[in-house]
């Protein structure tokens, strides 16, 4: 609740990082609390990550875990003032936020609340978000570590503790110092329900088309003038319904027209290109590709340019490689009390899918936040304790489960 009444909205129009200076304002209170809780080593670094390290206290080689969260919040709702109010045990009915009545958050258009009966609650008060996205994470990994420090008799490896600026305008991983980090397996916690796990994203592509027309002057055109707004137009008209992302859910991917540009002579379009399977992204590519050609070869004096741009893989090509990360993960969900553990695919891409092809491997835990990026935004304080302890049972089962064999020169 300390951590939602400080501004770290992120601003996506901004070009310095991190895009707002604010968002430091909590990571330097992170490195401080960090620091007071015996982290010797914990600091803000000039772009306003925080990192720390809890040394390992056993004697075998256990793998350095890591977690993380960011401290900034989404853009899309107000993050300034904001008041978080403690609900309780909650009674289980709708509740009306007190700062502007017309905000309810209602047990129909969020199920999930019917189980949060008897928990307590926290929301914003109703015209600002809570930022429980992602400080709930933050909060999370901040209450682990205090427990850790104080109970040196839970045996675990190194654990790496790493907070981030500027996830919400998607450049949280832009200036992370990996090497500085230095883990071996990671875990975000930015998930929603308890028991939630997220080890698949999407693959995505983007494709920019160029068609190129033929100009003259539109009162010389008959025969010669080739209209370039037109051809993408029909392009447009023309992309598979079913494969857009307004007839898609679940593990279909899509092909989304994002952005037109042009004149008469030169017209660009962006498209985003996303499927669970990378190998399908190139079978949409082929579709769209023919799709152009096929309108295009029809006019003489028509032609185009295709061109594609990785932006980022579904993690779970990383994680299959490293089984043991996600399986250790549902094993500290087991012994957190969660009898359903929820796999999750997430129909977009997280930090967690960057980290993880930047050789961090690093699926996604539940940090219990709810109607996220808007004034209804709530959490159960349950749920969170939930996570916490799925934290510390986490790095427990990462030292049991490493070999003794192998040792460290720790003395
Ligand atoms: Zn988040």
């Amino acid at each position: 609740m300390r951590y939602v009444q400080i501004d770290t909205q992120s601003d996506p129009l901004s070009s310095s990082y991190p895009s707002s200076e604010n968002q430091k304002d909590l990571s330097r209170i992170l490195a401080r609390e960090l620091k007071a809780m015996g982290i010797i080593d914990a600091h803000m670094d000039e772009w306003g990550y925080v990192y720390a390290t809890i040394p390992s206290n056993s004697e075998k080689a256990v793998p350095v875990i890591c977690f993380c969260s960011h401290v900034d919040t989404a853009p899309d709702a107000s993050g300034s003032g904001v008041k978080p109010l403690l609900h309780k045990n909650y009674n289980g009915k709708d509740i009306i936020l007190p700062d502007d009545d017309s905000i309810v958050i209602r047990k129909k258009d969020f199920p999930y609340l019917k189980r949060l009966a008897g928990h307590d609650l926290i929301t914003a008060s109703g015209t600002t978000l809570l930022g429980a996205d992602d400080k709930a994470g933050v909060a999370e990994i901040m209450d682990a570590a205090n427990f850790l420090m104080n109970n040196p008799e839970i045996k675990h490896g190194t654990v790496k503790i790493v907070f981030t600026p500027d996830e919400e305008v998607g450049r949280g991983t832009d200036k992370i110092d990996m090497k500085k980090l230095a883990a071996d397996f990671g875990y975000t916690l930015d998930g929603g329900e308890a028991g939630s796990l997220e080890d698949e994203t999407f693959s995505a592509d983007g494709v920019k088309i160029t068609i190129h027309g033929v100009i003259t002057h539109p009162g010389a055109g008959k025969g010669k003038l080739v209209n370039a707004l037109k051809i993408a137009g029909k392009v447009l008209t023309s992309l598979p319904k079913k494969k857009a992302p307004e007839s898609t859910e679940g593990r279909k991917g899509f092909i989304h027209p994002v952005r037109v540009e042009g004149i008469a002579e030169k017209c660009t379009i962006d498209m985003l290109i996303r499927d669970f399977i990378t190998d399908e992204l190139k079978n949409s590519e082929d579709e769209l590709k023919n799709l152009v050609e096929d309108k295009i070869k029809k006019i003489p004096g028509a032609r185009f340019d295709f061109k594609i741009t990785e932006q980022y893989r579904n993690m779970k090509e990383m994680l299959d490689q490293h089984p043991q990360v996600v399986e250790y993960a549902k094993e500290a969900l087991r012994r957190a009390g969660i009898t359903e553990v929820k796999m999750e695919s997430i129909r977009g891409g997280t930090d967690g899918s960057k980290l993880s092809f930047m050789g961090l491997p690093c699926p996604n835990l539940f940090a219990g936040m709810q109607a996220i990026h808007s004034k209804k935004e709530f959490i159960s304080v349950q749920d969170m304790n939930k996570a916490v302890e799925t934290i510390v049972h986490l790095v427990q089962i990462w030292e049991e489960r490493t070999s003794a064999d192998i040792t460290t020169s720790i003395s």
